[in-house]
């Protein structure tokens, strides 16, 4: 017997994002198939519903997505343009309820448990004010999922988009009716592997997954056995984690041992603390635009300077020259440091899709095998130049 207490959770996600926003942008735009243009590799980065009409998906090759839509327009994409979308989105959330959880620029989680009263207005209501005044305001549309659990509204957000809200009424059948015909793949942090693991095994819809006992499960999948197993039973207790108005971030800090004048070592601690940050970011399946860097001098004055990216990413790799750079013109003191932070920022979802050419994915790679040596055999078994200065400080 599953007890749900009963929670109001809201899961918005604003739709083909990019591509909305440069629709909003530029009536010219309007109407028509548009994709947004990864400004270095030449992939779609977002494409408009008229654009998905003609096949065109994220993430396609832009020559391949003009072949098949000669009427296909691609604009480079702006980001600053996006972020700034993202703030008028949220801030309209904001007047809902100031239990938010940015999960990236264009994603979010609202708990309106126990809002009804002082508003005078039921969840169903607000979600419903919400969805028309980002389409009355800003033009942008996005697909809302009301449920109990955060587990049911973000599929009830994603199932029927654009432009949908679903409402998962608050009943244990209702809810499993719901959730259980979906194929596997809807539970949230399963991977393309456990995925076809579980296809392999002949589960292809999340009732059957439920069924299964866990030590069964646990065989298949490891240790993410227990996690699906809950969510395909619909049980899921997490809470909606308020997180703080500059939108979702990474960050690290380390307060040195000892106050230091020593250049490299500091630049040594700044990308130890950039590779702890991309590593959750990459866990996350996230990518990033922002890395900002903050020192603090002894007598405790700060600075802080920051960096975007022409595109977002999740590789340490392309921050290193950054720091080294931010940390150069922020030290203009000839005063010892006692503590340095790095905050990754501007968080986006989904932008990076593992493709097959480029530098970008070579890094990607060699981050993802760097981390695995290290879990595996120890932080002494592989390191990076600024590391190895790090153990022998
Ligand atoms: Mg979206």
């Amino acid at each position: 017997m599953i007890v749900q207490s009963d929670r109001s959770i809201v899961h918005f996600d604003a739709d083909a994002f990019f591509a909305s926003v440069e629709q909003a942008a530029d009536l010219r735009l309007r109407g028509k198939p548009v994709a947004v243009g990864g400004e270095h590799r030449g992939i779609v980065a977002s494409a408009s519903y008229e654009a998905r009409q003609y096949g065109i998906y994220t993430p396609m090759p832009v020559a391949r997505a003009r072949r098949q839509c000669p009427k296909l327009i691609v604009v480079p994409p702006r980001f600053e343009l996006y972020e700034q979308f993202s703030a008028n989105i949220f801030g309209l959330a904001e007047e809902i309820t100031p239990v938010i959880e940015r999960q990236s620029i264009d994603e979010g989680y609202l708990d309106l448990t126990g809002t009804s009263g002082c508003l005078s207005r039921s969840p169903d209501q607000a979600v419903a004010k919400l969805r028309t005044d980002v389409s009355r305001w800003l033009k942008v549309t996005i697909s809302l999922g009301l449920a109990r659990n955060k587990l049911l509204s973000q599929i009830a957000s994603k199932l029927r988009k654009p432009n949908a809200m679903l409402i998962v009424p608050p009943e244990d059948g209702a809810e499993l009716s719901f959730l259980h015909p979906l194929p596997v793949q809807w539970l949230p942090s399963i991977g393309s592997r456990a995925k076809d693991l579980l296809h392999s095994a002949g589960l292809s819809t999340i009732g059957q997954v439920a069924r299964m006992p866990v030590n069964w499960l646990t065989e298949l999948t490891g240790s993410v056995a227990k996690q699906l197993h809950d969510y395909a039973n619909n049980i899921d207790h997490r809470p909606v984690e308020t997180n703080r108005s500059d939108a979702v971030s990474y960050s690290h800090q380390d307060t040195f041992a000892a106050d230091t004048m020593d250049f490299d070592f500091v630049v040594a601690v700044l990308k130890h603390l950039a590779d702890k940050a991309f590593g959750r970011v990459r866990a996350d399946g996230k990518q990033i635009r922002t890395v900002t860097v903050k020192i603090r001098y002894t007598d405790m004055d700060d600075h802080q300077g920051q960096f975007s990216f022409p595109e977002p990413t999740d590789v340490e790799e392309d921050a290193y020259p950054h720091l080294t750079r931010l940390l150069k013109r922020l030290w203009d003191r000839r005063v010892r440091l006692r503590m340095v932070q790095v905050k990754l920022s501007n968080v986006y979802n989904g932008y990076r899709q593992p493709d097959l050419f480029g530098a970008y994915e070579r890094k990607r790679n060699l981050a993802f095998a760097y981390e695995a040596i290290r879990q595996q055999f120890g932080p002494k078994a592989i390191m990076r130049a600024h590391d190895y200065a790090l153990s022998r400080n």
